[in-house]
C-alpha cells in the first residue's frame, strides 16, 4: 500500500455513549461477564476502524484502544509485572490486569498519573529487581489481525521502548532506566517483527518525551534503541510519533535515529516545521499534526494549507500525509449529537468525527488547494465569523482588562501589616481549625440536585433542601468546635462547572466526554468567549451560613488557574487572557463576598502545579502569568479581609517562589500522605505567611489513630511558628460518609486544642 494521506493516531476509546464505560462498570461490580465485557470492546473497535474508514482516513491506527491504559497494556505485553500481583507464567488474566490498574484485596494498585500536560492519567510502569521481561500478551498483534479481518488495514500503534521507560520507575536505586531498555528491546524487536510478518507496513512508534528536555542519558537511550530497531527489511517502517510541543533542541537527535517517518504536533508547535525544512532530510516522510486534537474547535484551513504547501513542496506530495497533532483519544467524540449548543458556537467546533472528516479533506489538498477550493472558501467564512462574533468579543471585558495595572495585583499591605488587621478582625485561637470546603456529598444531596436539573422539584424546594444541608453542617462544625467554619458546598456539582455555568463566555456539551482514567470520563466547560459575571455567584449561599452563626464562615472559590485549566479553552488569544479574564470575574465574587460581612475568602487553586509547561524554560512565563492573576482575583480586598488558597497534593520543591509569590494569607495543603517532607520547601525559603498542612488524608476512610495527627503537627512545629499554623483535613470532605468526617474532625479538634494548651503552657 502507498503512503496514506490521510491518517489518524488514536480515538476515543469509551464510545460514542460510553460504552465502555458502563461496561466496565458493571464487570467491576460482578454484573457482566468477561466475554460479554470482551465482546462489548470488541464491537467498539470494529465502529470506530469503520468510523475512520468511512471518513477517508486510509489507514487508522489499532492498538489505541486499551480496556484501561494504554501504557499498562504495554507493561503488560513487555511482562513487567510487579511481584505483589503474584503472576504465574502465562498471559495476564483480567482480573490480574485490573488488579494492578485498581488494586486488589491482597495488593495495592500502581500508581496513576498524569498524562503529560492533558487530564488523562496512566499507569505507572515499575520496574522492580530482577523482573523477568517477557512478551506476555499478543494484543498488538490481535488487534491488527482483528481489524484485517473486517477489511480494515491499519497502523498499529506502540508506545516506543524510550518513552516506555521514560515514563515508568525503578523500584529501587539497582535498576538503571539502561537496564530496563536493554532487556525490553529484543522484546520490541519480536513483536515489531511479528506485525510484519502479519502484514503491517507502518507502525506508529510513540515517543511524546521527545517533548520534553532530555539529558544526556536520556538521549542515549533513544540512540541505543533505535539504533538498534531502525531500517530493518523485517520489521515495518516506523512513523516515530511526537506531540504535545516542539522537538526542539532534540530535532537533530530525532532525525539521527533513522526512522523512516516522523509526525510533527504542528498545532501546539507550528515553528518545529521551519526548523525541520531547514534540515537535510532526503528520503523521510513526514505526518504533519495539524488538526487540534486536544481541544474541541475547528481548524483554520488557510492556516493549516500554509504548514502543509511548505511541507509537499520539500518533501514531495507522496512523502506527506495529514494528521491530529496527538491522538483523538483527549476529544469528545461527536459533536453532531450536541443539539442544544448555540448553533454560531456549534458552527466553530469539531469533536473527534469531525475532526477525522477535517484530517480528509487536508489530505485532498496536498497536490493542491484547487481540489478543496470551496471548503476552503467555506472554512475561511466560518473563521471569519468567529473572529469577528460579538458573541465572543465584549467591549466591557476588553475595558476592564486595558484597565488593569500593576496595584491591582497587590494587597494594600505586605503580609506582617495584614496579620495584624487580621488578629484584630478575626480574634480567632492559636492553631486554628478549619476544613477545605465541601462536607459529604452523600446519595441524597446528589439525588435533589439531580431532581433539581430535571424539574423534578421547583427552585424553592432545591433552595430550602441546600439551606437545610447548610445549616446541619454549620451545626455540626459549630458542635464539634471548629473554629473558621464553611457553608459545606452542597449546591455544587463540581468545583470548576459550578461556576462556569454562572459566568459569560462558557458553554456545556450534553456529550462532550473524554477519558480520565480508566472508566472515569470528565466532561470539561467550553470558554468559547469574554469572561464575565453577570452577577454574583455564591454570596447567597456562603451569607446564609454566616447568618447562622457567629463563628466566621470562609467563602469558598474555585481561583482562575483552576477553572482554565480544566476547561476547554478558545484558541484565538492566549491562555493568559482568557486567565485574566476569569481572574477579574473572581475577583468581583471576591469583593462582592467582602462587602457581605465575609471575613475570610479561599481560593482554590488545585491545578496551579498542573497547568506548568513540558518545557522548563517555558515554566517562568506561566508562573508569571498565573501567580499574576491569582493575585488579581484576590487583591481586591482590604487588609482585614483574610484570603486563604487550598492546593492538593503537590511536588512543590522547584516553584516554592511562585507559593509565595502568591501572597495567600493562609495556605492550606496535602501533606499527610508525604508524611511533610513537603514542608522542607517551606522551611528552605523561610515561609512567611500562614499555612495549614493538611493533618489527615481524607482520600481514605479510615480515621487517623490517636497521636498520628499529633505526630504530624509537631513535624510542622519544627519549621514553623505556632503563630503561623492551621489545623485542617489535606483536601475536600465531599467523597466520605458523615460518620468517618465526625470521627476524624473530632479527633483532629481535640488534637489541636491539646496542643494549644501545651504550647500555652
Ligand atoms: N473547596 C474544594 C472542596 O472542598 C476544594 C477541592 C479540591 O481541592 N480539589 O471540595
Ligand atoms: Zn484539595
Amino acid at each position: 500500500m502507498s503512503f496514506a494521506k490521510a491518517s489518524n493516531l488514536g480515538f476515543p476509546r469509551m464510545g460514542r455513549q460510553r460504552e465502555l464505560k458502563f461496561a466496565l462498570e458493571k464487570y467491576w461490580k460482578g454484573e457482566l461477564d468477561e466475554a460479554t465485557l470482551l465482546t462489548a470492546a470488541r464491537d467498539l473497535r470494529a465502529e470506530h476502524w469503520g468510523l475512520q474508514r468511512d471518513s477517508g482516513i486510509e489507514a487508522p491506527p489499532s492498538n489505541d484502544f486499551s480496556l484501561y491504559d494504554h501504557v499498562l497494556d504495554m507493561a503488560v505485553t513487555l511482562g513487567a509485572i510487579p511481584a505483589r500481583f503474584k503472576h504465574v507464567g502465562g498471559s495476564v488474566d483480567l482480573k490480574t490486569y485490573f488488579a494492578m490498574a485498581r488494586g486488589s484485596q491482597d495488593a495495592t494498585a500502581m500508581e496513576m498519573t498524569k498524562w503529560f500536560d492533558t487530564n488523562y492519567h496512566y499507569v505507572v510502569p515499575e520496574f522492580e529487581p530482577g523482573m523477568h521481561y517477557q512478551l506476555l500478551s499478543e494484543k498488538v498483534v490481535a488487534d491488527y489481525l482483528e481489524a484485517k479481518a473486517l477489511v480494515v488495514e491499519t497502523r498499529p500503534v506502540l508506545l516506543g521502548p524510550v518513552s516506555f521507560v521514560l515514563l515508568g520507575k525503578p523500584t529501587d536505586a539497582t535498576v538503571t532506566r539502561a537496564a530496563v531498555l536493554e532487556a525490553v528491546l529484543p522484546l520490541y524487536e519480536e513483536l515489531l517483527s511479528r506485525l510484519r510478518a502479519a502484514g503491517a507496513a507502518w507502525v506508529q512508534v510513540d515517543e511524546p518525551c521527545l517533548c520534553l528536555d532530555l539529558d544526556s542519558d536520556a538521549q542515549k537511550l533513544y540512540r541505543d534503541a533505535y539504533g538498534r530497531l531502525s531500517g530493518h527489511q523485517s520489521l515495518p517502517k516506523f512513523m516515530l510519533t511526537t506531540y504535545f510541543g516542539a522537538l526542539g533542541e532534540n530535532l537533530d537527535l530525532a532525525l539521527s535515529l533513522q526512522t523512516a517517518g516522523l509526525h510533527l504536533d504542528l498545532v501546539r508547535a507550528p515553528q518545529q516545521l521551519a526548523a525541520l525544512l531547514a534540515k537535510d532530510t532526503q528520503g523521510l516522510y513526514v505526518s504533519l499534526g495539524l488538526i487540534d486534537g486536544r481541544n474541541v474547535w475547528r481548524t483554520d484551513l488557510a492556516k493549516a494549507m500554509t504548514l502543509l504547501e511548505a511541507a509537499a513542496k520539500t518533501f514531495g506530495p507522496d512523502r506527506v500525509q495529514v494528521a491530529p497533532s496527538c491522538s483523538l483519544l483527549h476529544s469528545p467524540f461527536d459533536l453532531d449529537t450536541e443539539q442544544k449548543l448555540d448553533a454560531n458556537v456549534r458552527s466553530w467546533m469539531s469533536f473527534a468525527k469531525q475532526k477525522l472528516a477535517e484530517i480528509a479533506l487536508l489530505a485532498r489538498a496536498i497536490g493542491g488547494k484547487a481540489a478543496i477550493k470551496d471548503e476552503l472558501d467555506e472554512n475561511a467564512l466560518l473563521i471569519a465569523s468567529r473572529k469577528s462574533s460579538p458573541l465572543i468579543h465584549k467591549e466591557e471585558v476588553a475595558r476592564r482588562i486595558a484597565a488593569v495595572d500593576a496595584s491591582m495585583s497587590s494587597r494594600e499591605n505586605p503580609y506582617p501589616a495584614r496579620r495584624e488587621q487580621q488578629t484584630k478582625a478575626l480574634a480567632l485561637p492559636l492553631l486554628p481549625t478549619t476544613t477545605i470546603g465541601s462536607f459529604p456529598q452523600t446519595a441524597e444531596v446528589r439525588k435533589m440536585r439531580a431532581a433539581y436539573r430535571n424539574r423534578k422539584i421547583d427552585q424553592q424546594a432545591y433552595d430550602r433542601f441546600v439551606e437545610e444541608e447548610t445549616e446541619r453542617c454549620i451545626r455540626f462544625q459549630e458542635k464539634i468546635g471548629i473554629d473558621v467554619l464553611v457553608h459545606g458546598e452542597f449546591e455544587r456539582n463540581d468545583m470548576v462547572e459550578y461556576f462556569g455555568e454562572q459566568l459569560e463566555g462558557f458553554v456545556f456539551s450534553e456529550n462532550g466526554w473524554v477519558q480520565s482514567y480508566g472508566s472515569r470520563c470528565v466532561k470539561p466547560p467550553i470558554i468559547y468567549g469574554d469572561v464575565s459575571r453577570p452577577k454574583p455567584m455564591t454570596v447567597r449561599w456562603v451569607t446564609y451560613a454566616q447568618s447562622l452563626s457567629s463563628l466566621p464562615v470562609k467563602g469558598m472559590l474555585t481561583g482562575p488557574v483552576t477553572i482554565l485549566q480544566w476547561s476547554f479553552v478558545r484558541d484565538d488569544q492566549p491562555r493568559s487572557q482568557t486567565c485574566q479574564q476569569i481572574a477579574l470575574a473572581i475577583r468581583d465574587e471576591v469583593t462582592d463576598l467582602e462587602a457581605a460581612g465575609i471575613k475570610i475568602i479561599q481560593i482554590d487553586e488545585p491545578a496551579i502545579r498542573e497547568g506548568l509547561p513540558l518545557r522548563r524554560a517555558d515554566w517562568p512565563e506561566y508562573l508569571n502569568w498565573s501567580v499574576n492573576a491569582f493575585r488579581l482575583a484576590s487583591s481586591g480586598v482590604s487588609d482585614s479581609t483574610q484570603i486563604h488558597t487550598h492546593m492538593c497534593y503537590s511536588e512543590f520543591n522547584d516553584m516554592i517562589d511562585s507559593i509565595v509569590r502568591m501572597d495567600a494569607d493562609v495556605i492550606s495543603m496535602e501533606c499527610s500522605r508525604s508524611r511533610m517532607e513537603l514542608l522542607d520547601a517551606f522551611h528552605r525559603v523561610r515561609y512567611p505567611n500562614e499555612i495549614g498542612p493538611g493533618v489527615y488524608d481524607i482520600h481514605s476512610p479510615r480515621v487517623p489513630e490517636d497521636g498520628e495527627m499529633e505526630g504530624l503537627l509537631n513535624k510542622a512545629l519544627e519549621v514553623f511558628t505556632p503563630q503561623q499554623l492551621w489545623v485542617n483535613p489535606d483536601c475536600g470532605l465531599k467523597t466520605r460518609g458523615w460518620k468517618e468526617v465526625e470521627l476524624a474532625l473530632s479527633k483532629m479538634v481535640e488534637t489541636a486544642s491539646v496542643l494549644r494548651a501545651s504550647l500555652k503552657a
